[in-house]
């Protein structure tokens, strides 16, 4: 990254970016939700488009000077329906949580119903829970998984939206480990007369790459971040069937939102035809590959993979019987250079700020070409610092190995 143009107006802010940039190229992102975007993401995210404003959707815009913006707006749609299989896209949304309230916004009167998955058990704030808009303005009702397997119980989903009759079902998840049966969920929903939303905010990349099944063809709505598996810019995406596409552009614009961020659309266009290429699939694939991998090792070290192990890219991990809490874990991984989240496990008896559980992903590590030899030195790696996490020569031992594993394996768009 070229950071001189920055050091000749604010060296203050040059000096941050450039340690962040050291820190993302010489530590292990394990952070499921995380990844690194191609240098041609960054530049088009950080180019000129940036300077426009383009109210409106492309031929009906409110301001002048959109020939390339239109056709930048289209490309990024086209190449979205295309990869998805959508009928319709809409690029606009900021990010992920202004594209699930669109949705509401499009779908929903204030006080409807809604059915999804708790948050403590994988789900996402944004799906109804109580301290968000979207819990305070709609009556939301959470369905968990099962407490013998961790697993999503459908029976438990049928019985709430048959005795709930909800306005709106929505299935997706930040940290549940295995396949979302979205027919399944489409089923129910078509039962009882409800709207599905699918949220691919995780699994976008693995959708995308064909290492998880679709919900296009089951949902009526599916929304998704563009940075997460994806490994597009900071942002949101919407997809519909034909017959909702009047409402939801209308609920971003003008219902939510003012003028898209034009660069962040042509940063997703970028990604999206980077994500058509074959290598794409391959890297999908990867990143299941890796996560199963570092789960089995982690299950050879006595680790308690939540629901048993993974489909997909994350472990969410019960360190329960390890004898130490999540963020304990978390704040010794990352003194070692593995950067991981705490995170509630289901049914967890601690809270939410000290949960029992970490959350870790391999979207990053994948990306920067790692593979089942590097998942396992990591695995092993985690072993012994969970086994104890205040020993700081292990600690400073490890960070130096995991510096020397990241020069190996260099990151794009960073160091
Ligand atoms: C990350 C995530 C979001 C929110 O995305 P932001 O871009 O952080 O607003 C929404 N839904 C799910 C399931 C997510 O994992």
């Amino acid at each position: 990254m070229d950071l001189s143009l920055i050091e000749a107006v604010d060296s203050e802010m040059a000096g941050l970016i450039r340690r962040e940039s050291a820190r993302q190229a010489q530590t292990l992102r394990l952070i499921p939700s995380e990844n690194y975007a191609s240098a041609a993401v960054l530049a088009a995210s950080g180019s000129c488009l940036a300077n426009k404003y383009s109210e409106g959707y492309p031929g009906k815009r409110y301001y002048q000077g959109q020939a390339h913006i239109d056709a930048i707006e289209r490309l990024a749609i086209n190449r979205a329906k295309a990869l998805f299989g959508a009928e319709h896209a809409n690029v606009q949304p900021y990010s992920g949580s202004p594209a699930n309230l669109a949705v509401y916004f499009a779908l929903l009167e204030p006080g409807d119903r809604i059915l999804s998955m708790s948050l403590p058990h994988g789900g996402h704030l944004t799906h109804g829970w109580k301290v968000t808009i979207s819990g305070k303005y709609f009556e939301a009702h959470q369905y968990g998984v099962r407490e013998t397997d961790q697993r999503l119980d459908m029976d438990q989903v049928a019985a709430m939206a048959r005795e709930l009759k909800p306005k709106l079902i929505i299935c997706g998840a930040s940290a549940y480990p295995r396949v979302i049966d979205f027919a399944a969920f489409a089923a129910i929903a078509e039962e009882v007369g409800a709207y599905l939303l699918a949220d691919i905010a995780h699994i976008a990349g693995l959708v995308a790459g064909g290492a998880h099944p679709s919900p296009v063809p089951h949902a009526d709505v599916v929304t998704t971040t563009t940075h997460k598996t994806l490994r597009g810019p900071r942002g949101g995406l919407i997809l519909c069937r034909k017959g909702l596409r009047k409402k939801i552009d209308r609920a971003v614009f003008p219902g939510l939102q003012g003028g898209p961020h034009d660069q962040t659309t042509g940063a997703l266009a970028v990604a999206l035809a980077e994500a058509q290429q074959p290598a794409f699939a391959d890297y999908a694939r990867a990143v299941v590959d890796n996560a199963r991998v570092l789960g089995e090792r982690l299950a050879g070290h006595g680790f308690d993979l939540v629901s048993g192990g993974t489909d997909n890219h994350l472990l969410l991990i019960d360190l329960t019987s390890k004898g130490v809490s999540g963020k304990v874990a978390a704040v010794a991984l990352e003194q070692a250079g593995i950067v991981c989240n705490a995170n509630s496990v289901p049914f967890d008896k601690r809270t939410p700020f000290d949960p029992s559980g970490i959350r870790i992903g391999t979207p990053a590590l994948t990306t920067r070409g790692m593979g089942p030899g590097e998942m396992k030195r990591l695995a092993d790696w985690m072993q012994a610092i969970v086994a104890a996490p205040d020993d700081e020569a292990l600690l400073g031992r490890v960070a130096g190995e995991v510096a020397e594993l990241c020069e190996q394996f260099p990151a794009p768009g960073v160091g």
